[in-house]
């Protein structure tokens, strides 16, 4: 059924019965090196059909839980990607559902997170991403970090994974206070004690997917190695569980993958879904 695949699998509530509200960002338009991540959304949607429906660690079936897709936002410049991000999230937080973003690019991760009021923010990213403007464009995905931070200031937003900086970018993070972690410290503390510093009670998690390894995640826009195995991008999903109220899942780039990157972000969104789901059942 090639025709239901523009639909994420199992997105088969209406908006107003979902619970979860799904939506692609197909936007590439400020990608410095490896173009094609406005073509995820789709490659995403397609390899999420590859999974069972049910989630045997959490005990949850995926076809039980309520979820929309709202296919993709119109993207053909930055300003109307953004302005789309915008509208699309004032929408779903109006309606008092969980936005879930398939990227696209980073740079849908600042124009989301301005919706929210009082939130903390977790990236997870190889990359600072706290230039305060790439290439003369101040909203370019090597500047996602820094507009989040402008947005939610440095005590509610912390980067994880970090491992590719220039040398000025990391020392203007140190003087802003931004609060970053890096790969070797990451490793040593392990996720659960870098989660700890957050302070908010609810929090949007934004995966670039360059925080895994290319060994398990080829298919990025700016891939860096000396990353992570996927197992602890689950461990944070849980870790946060009855606390995210928000996800997005950007920078995969379909032309250089082997399909198994846009399945692996397929896979962490139906993680998402499932952590937060139990979540608030439990809390019910
Ligand atoms: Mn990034
Ligand atoms: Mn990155």
């Amino acid at each position: 059924m090639e025709s239901m695949k523009v639909f994420f699998a199992d997105a088969e509530s209406s908006f107003a019965d979902g619970h979860f509200a799904i939506f692609g960002v197909p936007f590439d338009g400020t990608c410095s090196h490896r173009k094609g991540t406005a073509l995820a959304p789709k490659a995403i949607r397609e390899e999420s059909y590859n999974f069972e429906t049910y989630l045997w660690e959490h005990e949850v079936d995926l076809e039980d839980i309520p979820m929309h897709d709202m296919t993709d936002v119109l993207c053909s410049n930055i300003d109307e990607m953004m302005g789309g991000v915008g509208t699309t999230m004032e929408q779903i937080l109006g309606a008092g559902k969980f936005p879930i973003i398939l990227g696209g690019e980073h740079s849908l991760t600042p124009p989301a997170v301005r919706k929210f009021k009082d939130i903390g923010v977790v990236i997870l990213d190889a990359h600072l991403d706290f230039r305060d403007q790439y290439l003369d464009e101040p909203n370019s995905h090597a500047c996602a970090t820094r507009r989040v931070f402008d947005i939610v200031g440095p005590d509610n937003v912390i980067t994880i994974g970090v491992r590719s900086m220039e040398k000025w970018e990391q020392q203007e993070a140190e003087m802003h206070g931004l609060n970053f972690i890096d790969a070797p410290t990451l490793r040593k503390k392990g996720m659960a004690k870098c989660l700890a510093d957050l302070k908010r009670e609810s929090i949007y998690l934004s995966l670039d997917m360059d925080f895994i390894d290319p060994s398990h995640a080829p298919g990025v826009g700016n891939p860096e190695f000396f990353g992570f195995s996927p197992d602890i991008v689950k461990e944070c999903i849980n870790e946060l569980a009855e606390k995210l109220v928000g996800f997005d899942v950007c920078e995969v780039s379909p032309p250089y993958d082997n399909g198994n990157t846009a399945a692996l972000a397929a896979r962490l969104v139906r993680e998402v879904i499932g952590v937060v789901w139990k979540a608030k059942k439990e809390a019910e």
